[in-house]
């Protein structure tokens, strides 16, 4: 079969998906979406809001900011996978809990043998320490990529701040950018063995709780 078609196939089974209990809250499972034989591959956090009613992943001002991310590297999203650790919104945009990601870890694995990326880029702190095994946060591995064993796929994982985080922090959309700009030489093998060093991300005080309730905002990169 297709990738294609068998991602499709895979993400039908996954519609009905009772692992855990997000499946009570929900409206529908957000599986992912686009180019199923992807080179790069995006994994954020868990569907929002706006993710949970329109059933594909970064629709909100998170999404907003990822899109103009990309097109700054010349892709958009029909180039690029995106999709999330957790494929239920947890109510009212929580944490992810341990127990949750676990339950759906499966799925995201098998997402990522059927597309076959190159560079898995995680979106802030969730998969970031999913992905990588490890418990350093995204503030100390950003820009930091490293191979990894994803399901059975040997992939480039290239952890990255969540976009939700920079929505309303100038100095870390600094960073995001910056990082970003490194993927098209990692697409390509050819990335230096030393970075240049992201500029400083200085954290400022937490922006208005009321910013945009519809997005996960728990630990999605400031620690
Ligand atoms: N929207 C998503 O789909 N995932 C996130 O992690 C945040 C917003």
């Amino acid at each position: 079969m297709a990738a294609g078609t068998e991602l499709h196939a895979y993400g039908e089974l996954t519609a009905s998906c009772t692992r855990c209990r997000l499946a009570q809250g929900r409206t529908q499972v957000v599986f992912g979406s686009g180019d199923p034989n992807a080179e790069l591959m995006f994994v954020g956090e868990a569907p929002g809001f706006h993710e949970d009613k329109q059933g594909a992943p970064f629709v909100g001002q998170a999404g907003k900011l990822l899109e103009r991310l990309l097109e700054g590297i010349g892709l958009d999203r029909s180039h690029v996978y995106i999709c999330n650790v957790l494929k239920c919104r947890p109510p009212g945009n929580r944490d992810p809990q341990p127990d949750e990601i676990e339950a759906c870890e499966p799925h995201l694995f098998r997402q990522i043998e059927l597309i076959e990326p190159r560079v898995v880029a995680s979106l802030g702190n969730f998969a970031t320490k999913l992905l990588s095994g490890r418990p350093l946060g995204i503030t100390r591995v950003h820009g930091q990529e490293q191979e990894v064993t994803l399901g059975a796929r040997r992939v480039l994982l290239y952890p990255i701040y969540h976009p939700a985080a920079a929505l309303y922090t100038p100095a870390m959309l600094k960073v995001l950018e910056s990082d970003f700009a490194r993927i098209p030489a990692l697409l390509n093998g050819v990335a230096d063995a030393t970075p240049p060093p992201a500029p400083a991300f200085v954290p400022a005080p937490a922006a208005p709780a009321s910013a945009e309730a519809a997005e996960p905002v728990g630990q999605l990169g400031l620690f």
